[in-house]
């Protein structure tokens, strides 16, 4: 027998070159329909990870090829399978919990080829959703109209949840089992909500929060924060940064003594340097800049 075979690999997520470990065949006792089974231990010669593999041998479909042999229809299982949808979104620890719970739970119910669940479970998400964001209403539909009135999602991104909604109503009235490229692309729809709604401002808030050494860095925070004042205001850098002065971790001084050399060669053109006075209540003398 081959010692190698062409087996999914799990870890590797494509078909790899396995090693069978062990084999075990057995041939049917039914004199109606001749069928084999062959049950193997593989390894990936890759990354090493032991999967099961089962080959049904359909020894009654077989047909001669062109050499004469006769090929029967194989049907090969293995396990564990392949995903049909992974989780996509990042951070996800960082979900509401009980959201969190329900979308594990729909992405297991898909994987497992239970189509019903998981529309089920797609509809509960939204309803968790509004749970977590207290979003008041009788049923399922107002909801997702409050979502929109509360300026969490948009009209467009309401139309798709509608969407949702009858998916699971389907599911749950009527028995009706979604089809998987449905299943799909409203997997797709709730993985953007989510990230919308929670992943996104975490991830940048994340990000705003590492400490800046460089002046390259330091202006982009500027660029950041900016904005927020008008033009022609005159105020300290630290009125500027606001809460952000903490990533600076003790060297304002030095990025404003750079920020006055760069501003002077102009090279820096978004501020000006402006009085050196007491601001607030503060009596000390602090440099101000002025907003351009
Ligand atoms: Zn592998």
């Amino acid at each position: 027998m081959a010692k190698t075979k062409k087996s999914y690999c799990l870890r590797c997520n494509f078909k790899t070159n396995h090693n069978i470990l062990s084999k075990h065949s057995i041939r049917s006792d039914n004199e109606d329909y001749d069928y084999a089974i062959d049950y193997m231990i593989v390894e990936c010669l890759g990354c090493e990870r032991v999967s099961f593999r089962e080959e049904f041998v359909d020894i009654e479909s077989a047909y001669p090829n062109e050499h004469g042999e006769w090929i029967p229809d194989i049907t090969v299982d293995t396990y564990p399978k392949k995903s049909r949808a992974l989780r996509k979104l990042e951070n996800i620890h960082i979900l509401p919990k009980k959201i969190k719970v329900v979308y594990d739970e729909a992405i297991k119910a898909f994987n497992a080829d239970c189509f019903i669940l998981t529309g089920v479970a797609f509809r509960a998400i939204i309803e968790a959703i509004c749970i977590e964001e207290e979003i008041p209403g009788r049923n399922l539909e107002k909801k997702i109209n409050a979502l929109v009135r509360n300026k969490l999602i948009t009209e467009k991104e309401s139309k798709r949840l509608h969407s949702i909604r009858f998916i699971g109503n389907d599911s749950v009235h009527e028995m009706k089992v979604p089809r998987e490229e449905s299943l799909r692309i409203v997997l797709n729809i709730i993985e953007h909500l989510l990230n919308n709604l929670y992943l996104i401002d975490y991830n940048s808030k994340h990000h705003l929060e590492t400490v800046i050494d460089k002046f390259p860095e330091f202006t982009e925070l500027l660029s950041y924060t900016l904005p927020k004042f008008k033009a022609n205001e005159e105020i300290p850098l630290a009125k500027i940064l606001g809460k952000n002065v903490r990533r600076l971790n003790g060297r304002i001084s030095d990025f404003e003594t750079e920020l006055i050399t760069k501003i002077n060669q102009n090279e820096y053109d978004k501020l000006d340097v402006g009085k050196v006075d007491t601001y607030g209540d503060s009596t000390s003398q602090v440099q101000h800049f002025i907003i351009k």
